[in-house]
């Protein structure tokens, strides 16, 4: 495969069997085309955040090398989404799966549709915690 870009994305669930939701999106992530998924975090339980009242989260992050475009990429983890029946009715409201891009190599998009980096990185505690285990495993000691 050639080379393609260092990506992480963000997985997260909280209606029905959330650690089952995250287990399909680590496969179907794993085999997309161009694409292999190098790392995994581990996975952490978190609060749900907005205004909409509904259950904790399980959130994961993994990283993924890919030669998909980044619109590419988004197109796919919408499918993805919709595989764990995913619908789309409140704004952050409850969801089976959501797919986030979090960064993608060392890119800046800034398009209707796609922001990279997710514009909300520098506030999620628990993204900053996830790629730090990430990329203290890239590089280990010794
Ligand atoms: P947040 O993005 O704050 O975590 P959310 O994940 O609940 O909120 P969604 O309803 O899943 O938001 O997505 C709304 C839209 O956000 C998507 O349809 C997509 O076009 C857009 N979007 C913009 N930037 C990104 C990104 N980096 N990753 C994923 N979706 C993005
Ligand atoms: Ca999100
Ligand atoms: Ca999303």
């Amino acid at each position: 495969m050639a080379p393609g870009e260092r990506v992480y994305v963000a997985l997260g669930s909280n209606v029905g069997d959330r650690a089952a939701h995250l287990a399909h999106a680590r496969a179907r992530l794993a085999r997309l085309p161009g694409t292999r998924l190098l790392r995994a975090s581990t996975v952490e339980e978190t609060a749900p955040l907005g205004p909409v009242p509904q259950g904790p989260y399980l959130n994961q992050m993994v990283l993924l090398e890919t030669t998909l475009a980044p619109r590419e990429l988004l197109e796919q983890l919408h499918a993805i989404e919709a595989e764990r029946g995913r619908v789309r009715s409140v704004r952050w409201g409850p969801r089976t799966l959501d797919l986030d891009i979090v960064r993608y190599g060392d890119r800046a998009v800034r398009e209707p549709e796609l922001t990279i980096p997710h514009p909300e990185l520098e506030h999620r505690d628990f993204w900053l915690r996830e790629i730090a285990e990430l990329d203290a495993e890239r590089s280990p000691r010794g």
